[in-house]
């Protein structure tokens, strides 16, 4: 009854999560507002770090959620399989202000199955809706299209923090609603 080893004293969860999307529509940001609650308004192409680690309890447990961001090889189109390996949730994103990101979606959608054989919790980020007055892709465009590849779907700031934390949090809480 009362040993040392308490009731799922010894679970563990590490998801990995990508984010992926066309370039500079807010993907480091992201990563660094939900990580370290850090922007930065003149982040040039993301040098060095592969991904960042950040913590949610659900259930009592800990779980980590290992958060892959591109080195901004997305330029070329060149993201790798291993940016993809063992994956289990994703991050599509694009920016509200440039309807061409809207219209990559399906390509980086392609992309993601291609690369993955298991269950993955994607959600479409619209990112940078701090900038409504120059809005190019409609909410209502957003929600259908996730609605149509069954996408979790929400609008984000990076600049303001406008449901970043909820998108992710979102996506790990799936993953593991998905395993467990
Ligand atoms: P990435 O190439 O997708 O990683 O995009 P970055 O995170 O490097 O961001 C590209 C540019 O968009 C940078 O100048 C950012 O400061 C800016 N940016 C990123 N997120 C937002 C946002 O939510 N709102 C606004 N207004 N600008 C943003
Ligand atoms: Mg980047």
């Amino acid at each position: 009854m009362s040993s040392s080893d308490e009731e799922g004293s010894g679970e563990e969860y590490l998801f990995k999560i990508v984010i992926i999307g066309d370039s500079a529509v807010g993907k480091s940001n992201l990563l660094s507002r939900y990580a370290r609650n850090e922007f930065n308004a003149h982040s040039k192409a993301t040098i060095g770090v592969e991904f960042q680690t950040q913590s949610m309890e659900i259930d009592g447990k800990e779980v980590k959620a290992q958060i892959w961001d591109t080195a901004g090889q997305e330029r070329f189109r060149a993201v790798t399989s291993a940016y993809y390996r063992g994956a289990v949730g994703a991050l599509i994103v694009y920016d509200i202000t440039r309807k061409t990101t809207f219209e990559s979606v399906g390509r980086w959608l392609d992309e993601l199955k291609t690369h993955s054989d298991t269950t993955l919790a994607m959600m479409l980020v619209g990112n940078k809706c701090d900038l409504e007055d120059i809005r190019a892709v409609s909410v209502e465009d957003g929600r259908s299209l996730a609605e149509a590849e069954g996408l979790f779907f929400m609008e984000t700031s990076a600049l303001d923090s406008t449901n970043v934390i909820k998108a992710f949090e979102l996506v790990i809480q799936e993953i593991y609603n998905n395993v467990s």
